[in-house]
């Protein structure tokens, strides 16, 4: 049995294990996709202290090192079942039975999708959450970004240095991202900007071949040839797996404050799953050095981390 069982090989599970591996404790860190989690794809990370500008995947490996140097190992698998409430924590996954004497759950969120027509039947067609992955594929195009956070803004920054022109639909006509994204994004002669749009459809056969947005102040709908439609409407926690067994908030959030404990003794969450109001990198490496010291004191180690 392990120490510590983190679900989860972002930057709060990565975090979590080498603060744990720091303070002796052995810790297995289970991921079902790559390691580095949602900053992977980001094209540039900017607002990580001390590192001015360093690109998602090369923040992960880095992490990803840095955890492995301490001992942490890292698995491979999708997690199915969990039975958490007994003082060992068991996890039924892909790869297998693996128990722990305590969890962290650092599982993050996943991307949400728009829900219009066309949109899930051309997913991988031309429809992708992912720009830094799929862009290349539409190098010298007409492409469309939905969404107004700072996803969706660094994505477009990112397609206009590729794609010929980058529409970017959002529904409102003020943005959630920060302000300098924003201010370069209106300042890029091949971003052109939808405000105040909801996407009816994505259209095309066998692959995108233009999106139908609605300007709410407008009469009619407006059909836009593009090649490629990038979704970056934000994130939805994927916590269905502890539902009734770990308290969830009204969008699926585990419930945990600023020390990470859930309602069960010995499981904590860390990063974007967990209620907070500031889901970003800095937030989320903070929790799961939190978590693993809260996993600490209660398999009483004390401090070393
Ligand atoms: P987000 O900040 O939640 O923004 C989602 C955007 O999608 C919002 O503008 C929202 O519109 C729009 N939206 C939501 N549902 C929609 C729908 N059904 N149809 C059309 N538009 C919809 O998500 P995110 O950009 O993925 O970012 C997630 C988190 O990661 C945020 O906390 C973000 O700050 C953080 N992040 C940080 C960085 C960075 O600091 N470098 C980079 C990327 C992400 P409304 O504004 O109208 O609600």
């Amino acid at each position: 049995m392990t120490d510590v069982l983190v679900i989860g090989a972002g930057a709060a599970g990565l975090t979590a294990a080498i603060y744990a591996c720091r303070a002796g404790l052995s810790c297995t860190v289970i991921e079902k996709e790559a390691a580095g989690g949602q900053i992977l794809n980001s094209p540039e990370v900017a607002n990580f202290p001390a590192l001015p500008s360093v690109t998602g995947f090369d923040f992960s490996m880095a992490l990803y090192n840095q955890a492995q140097s301490f001992g942490a190992k890292i698995e491979y698998a999708d997690v199915t079942a969990a039975n958490i409430r007994g003082q060992a924590k068991h996890l039924e996954t892909s790869a297998g039975h693996f128990e722990g004497r305590t969890l962290i759950i650092a599982n993050g969120a996943k991307r949400r999708h728009l829900g219009c027509e066309g949109e899930e039947r051309l997913a991988g067609h031309g429809v992708s959450y992912c720009a830094t992955c799929d862009g290349a594929f539409f190098r010298g195009k007409d492409v469309a970004m939905v969404g107004g956070g700072n996803t969706a803004l660094e994505d477009a920054l990112y397609l206009s240095t590729i794609c010929r022109r980058v529409y970017l639909i959002h529904r409102r006509d003020g943005f959630r991202a920060a302000e300098v994204l924003v201010k370069s994004a209106e300042e890029r002669e091949n971003i052109q900007m939808e405000l105040s749009c909801d996407v009816l459809s994505i259209n095309g056969d066998s692959a995108v071949e233009s999106v139908t947005i609605k300007n709410c102040h407008e009469d009619g709908a407006r059909t836009i040839p593009v090649s490629a439609v990038f979704v970056a409407v934000g994130l939805a926690p994927d916590n269905g797996l502890f539902a009734g067994t770990l308290e969830l908030d009204k969008s699926g959030y585990i419930v945990a404050g600023e020390d990470c404990r859930t309602n069960i003794e010995g499981v904590f969450a860390a990063g974007d799953t967990r209620t907070k109001q500031l889901r970003q990198l800095v937030t989320a490496a903070a929790d799961g050095a939190v978590a693993a010291y809260g996993a600490a004191g209660l398999l009483n180690v004390g401090g070393g981390f």
